[in-house]
């Protein structure tokens, strides 16, 4: 088990068993009692923000421990000009990557995700909406989002995704049992550059994705800003980033390789 997810159950049960003990015996005086549940809800956010602490989900935030390669994965896509871009790239390189579509935008650029799997590539889940608010709701309304975006790309590909990254990597309990029920194994990633932010840059890109390039990376990019057109920075580092990944004499490995199971 995850040392997070020991941590948050240890807190959780200290917690019930401080709550009985309050009621049955004495309550903590209010300033300790105050200070518990701030650090039980630091504890909590701390598992919702950072999914490489995998506190509620079995998320894939590296490959197995003989994991040969790095492997790329896209976000926020599919985009029609900045995707095809990225594709000519990764066939210029000899690279497969996994892309992780909004669903939404799957629907308005049905040719760029079938181009995506004509070329070799994985396709993800990322959400229907791109919910930025997706940890803070309900199950019904993440699980609608979450089918939703399996029917469109099941729609497109003929195939039901299998892979799921959660909006801006935020998770919880509900959302790690919706994706568990919906039969998704939760992507994160070891290394990432904020490359979808306008105001990164692509030599910054460049210089913090190296810094974490080694056998079994799994390295997020941008091929679509989250809305509008923009360029990420991301899509203009690529052939530097897959230059760098040669020169460290690591290859790019599909990440489909490391999960057990057939996408
Ligand atoms: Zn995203």
């Amino acid at each position: 088990m995850p040392p997070a997810r020991i941590l948050f159950w240890a807190a959780t049960i200290s917690g019930i068993g401080l709550t009985a003990r309050s009621v049955l015996a004495e309550p903590p005086p209010l300033p300790v009692a105050a200070a518990i549940a701030v650090v039980y809800v630091a504890i909590l956010l701390s598992g919702v923000f950072v999914l490489r602490l995998r506190m509620f989900a079995d998320a894939v935030v590296r490959g197995p421990d003989d994991a040969t390669g790095v492997a790329l994965t896209f976000d926020d896509g599919p985009d029609p000009v900045h995707t095809r871009e990225v594709l000519d790239v990764l066939d210029k390189h000899g690279a497969k990557a996994t892309f992780f579509v909004i669903g939404r935008k799957a629907e308005q650029h049905r040719d760029v995700v079938e181009e995506i799997v004509r070329r070799g590539h994985d396709v993800g889940v990322h959400g229907f909406a791109h919910d930025r608010l997706f940890s803070m709701r309900g199950s019904k309304r993440v699980r609608d989002d979450l089918e939703r975006a399996i029917r469109v790309l099941e729609n497109i590909t003929g195939k039901t995704p299998l892979l799921f990254r959660p909006p801006i990597g935020h998770t919880n309990p509900t959302i790690a049992r919706v994706a568990d029920l919906l039969d998704l194994t939760t992507v994160g990633w070891s290394v990432r550059a904020r490359d979808g932010l306008a105001s990164t840059k692509p030599e910054d890109v460049v210089a913090r994705i190296s810094r974490g390039l080694e056998d079994g990376a799994i390295v997020l990019l941008h091929d679509a800003p989250e809305h509008g057109d923009r360029k990420p920075a991301g899509v203009t580092a690529l052939p530097a980033i897959l230059d760098k990944i040669a020169s460290k004499n690591l290859r790019v490995t599909a990440l489909s390789t490391w999960i057990d199971r057939e996408v």
